[in-house]
């Protein structure tokens, strides 16, 4: 298990989103993935002209970890929004549906998804938001 707290995890989420690249859409978001070895792996949206390779912040972490060999997870923490929202006026943003067809790719039901701010803390599990997901 880790040390980190929800509050920590969105803070570094928050810090992620200022790298996010999203110049067509103007909606910023980070992510920061806690792996189940302690690790820390953080994404932000990228975005392209052909709008198809795009990458959400959340996949965009899962795959930077699963590249470095750690595909058990803990939790993740999200803050996205549009680009002149004060940090701390944020709302949540919530993961979209391909990207939590991935997480349950790599996820167990109970793997934890806090949203909102570190401030505002909204914590649901990967059951909850994504019941009766497709597996093989
Ligand atoms: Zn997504």
């Amino acid at each position: 298990m880790s040390n980190f707290s929800s509050k920590q995890l969105l803070q570094k989420a928050l810090e992620a989103r200022r790298n996010a690249y999203a110049p067509y859409s103007g909606y910023l978001v980070g992510a920061c993935l806690l792996g189940k070895d302690g690790q820390l792996f953080t994404g932000c949206n990228i975005e392209n002209a052909a709008f198809g390779p795009s990458v959400c912040a959340e996949r965009c972490a899962i795959f930077k970890a699963v590249s470095e060999g750690c595909r058990n997870f803990t939790a993740i923490a999200i803050v996205g929004g549009p680009k002149d929202t004060p940090e701390e006026d944020l709302a949540p943003a919530y993961p979209c549906g391909v990207c939590r067809q991935v997480m349950a790719e790599f996820c167990e039901p109970d793997f934890q998804i806090y949203c909102g701010t570190p401030e505002h803390p909204e914590r649901y599990t990967l059951g909850e938001l994504l019941p009766k997901s497709f597996g093989l």
